[in-house]
């Protein structure tokens, strides 16, 4: 008996826009090829299978549109689509927010806006730390645009979206071990300090400007 082809689509692994060990040390090569090879691909093939399902889905080629109307989708896949296309855009996003040329910090409208609305920079970094930390389980931290064009600091369980909560994620921190557990182990701490050096702060920038 053969197994029937794979579903090609719609939903495909974006490149990353980096070589796979540009991020080191902070993130070595072999985390990044799981991680983006397998990890992401696994989200991938999973929420285009479940689409494959429910033809009344076709149209829903955005996976952003089809998070921030989970309860439009049919119940025999809206599970499978919450944890896979969740999968699927927070990897997506993940990717672009990284670089081996960070400057460090953020400049500009999101900088006032991390000081008016986070306490400041140091602040946002101290708090987002602690909430990886308390984080239990695998989930995500996030920085946010919430419906009041504000900055929110907020974590999500497995693979939830902040979109599915009509929160705009411009940042997210991904606490799963996968991210972390071949270099860090156990010490997801180091990890959460290791990530601000490789943060792309211009990337990030335009993504806020463009929410207001
Ligand atoms: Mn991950």
């Amino acid at each position: 008996m053969s197994t029937p082809p794979k579903p090609a689509g719609p939903f495909t692994v974006p490149p990353l826009p980096y070589a796979y060990e540009a991020l080191e040390p902070s993130i070595d090569a072999e985390t990044m090829h799981l991680h983006h090879d397998k990890h992401h691909a696994a989200y991938v093939a999973k929420l285009n299978e479940a689409v494959a399902k429910e033809p009344s889905l076709a149209a829903w080629i955005n996976v952003e549109d089809l998070l921030k109307n989970l309860s439009m989708v049919p119940e025999s896949v809206r599970a499978s689509v919450r944890n896979n296309g969740g999968g699927h855009a927070n990897h997506s996003l993940f990717w672009q927010t990284l670089s081996p040329k960070s400057t460090g910090m953020p400049t500009g409208d999101l900088m006032k806006a991390i000081d008016s609305d986070l306490g400041g920079f140091n602040k946002f970094k101290e708090d987002a730390v602690k909430a990886g930390l308390g984080l239990f389980g695998s989930g995500w931290v996030w920085l946010v645009v919430d419906s009041s064009k504000k900055l929110a600091l907020l974590t999500t369980p497995n693979q939830d979206s902040p979109l599915s909560n009509g929160k705009y994620p411009l940042f997210g921190l991904d606490v799963w071990e996968h991210a972390y557990y071949l270099k860090y182990h156990n010490v997801r701490a180091d990890y959460l300090k290791a990530v601000w050096s490789i943060v792309n702060w211009d990337f990030i920038s335009k993504r806020y400007a463009s929410s207001l």
